[in-house]
Order: structure tokens, then sequence, then C-alpha cells
């Protein structure tokens, strides 16, 4: 279990203020200055020896991803685009860092930014995120009255400017080239990849695409040494402390910061007072945000919460939106609710998805009733494995999975349906 000196949210819930007075007495904007001074190749550097890696649900090592941008600033500017988006549902992390720890936000931005050679950021921020979005605006300003942002910003001899863009509310536009399209005025859907943002992303320029959470944890990494993250969590390719969204049947659904590979059972015992019930009482959690498959309760007695003990059976971190769903739950039903999301959310550019996301939805509204027949669950799971893999971008593998680990869990009681609806005809 994570200690209190090890926290790097101490806000999170919004106790104290998230103004700039209340964020440097809890640490924020210290030595940021001296960083700057240090090089681009040492923040890099750092935050690749933390093993921090992206938290918007890819996984990807975060100071990789930043030294792919190009190493001298050319022609083109250099853009840090950060993405306060959070759709995926059951997911309700960043929100919180926007409306209590803004500041960490910004500085981490500045940090990051010039890491990349990037003087501007662009934030991205959900649209019914509008109490968040003003909260940041407001944390904006602070910093630019007291010097931390715009010319010499910090004191760092580093110019750095950030713009906050509202959403409208569209799922999609939390992929990261959606995003750009929408930042850049046009209808947010994904582009084909290559080029990957880092060659052209944001205005055809280099852009590092990054979540709220990565970019958040930065500054605390770079006071207290990527060594002092990498020894948290359960190894060093699953470091560090991570914001867990704990939703649906427990007695307290909260956010908790925790260190990363905490067993799940312990998560749900000790910070949100247990399953709805009792561990007993538990059917099945979807770990990772909604487009993860969920696991059957035999899984969740002994899992831990990383990346790759996740991956390992057949599932993902994804945000870490954990949702979790008591024996009272309808898993059919509650899948083919997901469906239905996915097929609302789907931009249309490609086949498979357009057109497939739709027929999982209707199909699973049949296995809803049981007005099905049991090889129509193999041809159900054949279909969301033509899907996967075979689109633009990950929102056609978002549709696919949750089905595939209903299937793979939950096929007795697809079956038994099928049979009752068939005795009651
Ligand atoms: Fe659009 Fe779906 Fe294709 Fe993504 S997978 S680009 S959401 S149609």
């Amino acid at each position: 279990m994570l200690s209190d000196k090890d926290r790097i949210f101490t806000n999170i819930y919004g106790f104290e203020g998230s103004d700039l007075k209340s964020a440097k007495k809890r640490g924020d904007w210290s030595k940021t200055a001296s960083f700057i001074k240090k090089d681009r190749e040492w923040i890099i550097e750092e935050v690749k020896a933390s093993g921090l890696r992206g938290r918007g649900g890819a996984g990807f090592p975060t100071g990789l991803k930043w030294s792919f941008m190009p190493k001298t600033l050319g022609e083109r500017p250099h853009y840090l685009v950060i993405n306060a988006d959070e759709s995926e549902p059951g997911t309700c992390k960043d929100r919180d860092i926007l409306r209590n720890e803004p500041h960490k936000l910004i500085e981490g931005a500045l940090l990051a930014g010039f890491a990349m050679g990037a003087h501007a950021a662009y934030i991205y921020v959900r649209g019914e995120f509008y109490n968040e979005g003003s909260a940041l605006w407001k944390a904006i300003h602070e910093a630019y009255d007291a010097g931390l942002l715009g010319k010499n910003a910090a004191k760092s001899g580093w110019d750095f400017d950030i713009v906050v863009h509202r959403g409208a509310g569209a799922y999609i536009c939390g992929e990261e080239t959606a995003l750009i399209e929408s930042i850049e005025g046009k209808k947010g859907q994904p582009r084909n990849k290559p080029p990957f943002p880092a060659m052209a992303g944001l205005y055809s320029c280099p852009t590092t695409v990054n979540n709220v959470e990565t970019i958040a944890v930065v500054p605390t990494i770079l006071r207290r040494g990527g060594k002092w993250f990498s020894g948290l969590g359960l190894n060093e390719k699953n470091a560090g402390t991570k914001l867990f969204c704990i939703s649906g049947h427990v007695n307290n659904p909260c956010n908790v910061e925790e260190e990363m590979g905490i067993p799940l059972k312990e998560l749900i015992e000790k910070h949100c007072g247990g399953v709805r019930g009792g561990w007993d009482n538990l059917l099945a959690v979807i770990p990772g945000g909604s487009s993860t498959p969920m696991l059957p309760k035999d899984i969740c007695d002994t899992i831990h919460m990383d990346f790759d003990s996740l991956r390992e059976v057949g599932t993902g971190l994804g945000t870490a939106g954990i949702i979790v769903m008591d024996k009272s739950t309808d898993v059919i039903q509650a899948i083919c609710r997901l469906s239905q999301f996915y097929m609302h959310e789907s931009c249309g550019q490609c086949t498979p998805c357009r057109e497939g996301t739709g027929w999982l939805w209707r199909v699973m509204k049949r296995m809803v009733q049981g007005n099905a027949t049991v090889e129509e669950i193999d041809m159900l799971f054949e279909v969301t494995k033509e899907i996967e893999g075979h689109t633009i971008c990950a929102l056609g593998d978002a549709a696919a999975w949750p089905i595939q680990g209903l299937i793979k869990h939950f096929r007795p009681e697809m079956e038994r349906r099928i049979m009752e609806y068939r005795k009651a005809a």
C-alpha cells in the first residue's frame, strides 16, 4: 500500500485550495527553472529512468516517446498536446487533476514542453468538463501573472505558452490524431499513421500527445528522481504510482492513488469499503475502462493491477477505470450497453468499425433476450476478430474486446439464456 510520503497527488480530493499559493505550499513549482537549466536530455533521461509509462491507456514509455521528437528545432515549431478528453466510461481521474491539482499539470507541461523543444502546449479539455476547464483556465492565468508561463517562464530562459481548447464531447476526439484534427478546426476523425505525430502532428509540425496524469507526475519525478519513482510499484516495467478510478458495485466508489501492481482485491477492500454484499458477491470486473475485456471473480481474487499482469490474463490496465459488477448484474446487458456506446461513437471512416459496431450491437441485443442460436455466439466472436486490428484507430478494438471478454468468461450464461428463450417460445 502506498505510504503518504510517496503520494504525488496530495490534493486529489480538493480538501485544500487549487490556487497557486496552496499548490506552492504542497511543493509545486519548486526548482522548476533549475531542471530546465540542466538540459533537454537530462529531463528525458530522468523520465526514462523513472519507468513512467503513458497513463492514458496505451502504456507506452513516456521518455522514449519524447525522444522521438526531432532533436533540434527546425523551421517548424514543436508542440506538446495534452489529452484531457477523458471520455472512456469508468474513467474520471484526469477530471480531478484538472480541478484540484491544475498547477501540477501546468508545471509538468512546461517541463515536458522544454524537453521536446516545444514553446507551446495545447490542452484539449473534454466539452462536458466545464467546471474543470474553468479551474484549469484560472490556474493558467495565475501562472501567467506570476511569471511562470509566457516569456522566460519561471525564470528558466524558455518561453512557453499554454492554450486551452475545449472539445465538444465526442469520444473519438480522445484518439490522438482525431484530437489534433479537432484542434485544427476539422471534424474529429483519426488520421492514418504513418506519419506519426512526432513527425507531422498539429499543423503538420512535430507533436507529442500525452495524457493529463502522465504530464502531471513529471515535476515530482524530476524533484524526487527517476529512481524514486521506479522503486515504487511491482517492477521496473510496471513502476510508480497510479490513479485508479473505482466505480460500480462497491460500497465507496472513489479515485485513489496507489502503487502500480496493487492487488485488485486489496484496492477494492482497503479503499472502496469492499464489494457490495461482500467479496463473494463479486461477479466480474472491467479493469481498465470500458474497452478492456472483463475478468470473472476467480481471476479477480489474485490479479495485480498493472500493465503486464493484466495483459497476461487477456485484458489490460487501460486507463485504470475499474468497473465492479456484483452478482445482481445482467452481464450480457452490461456489455450490450457498451456495444451501443461504441456504435454511437464510431466516426464512420472505416467499414469494419462503421458497419461492424452496429452489427455487434444488434446481435448483442438479441443475446440479451436469448433470441439467438448457440452457433451465433461463435459467429459473434468471429466478427469481433474481423474488426479487431483492421481499422484506422483503436475504436474498432474497443468495440470488439468487451464482447470477446464476455464470450470467453460467460459463454455458459449466454447459452443458458438461449436455451431458456427456446423453452419459453
Ligand atoms: Fe473511425 Fe471507427 Fe475507423 Fe476509428 S475505427 S477511424 S472510430 S470508423
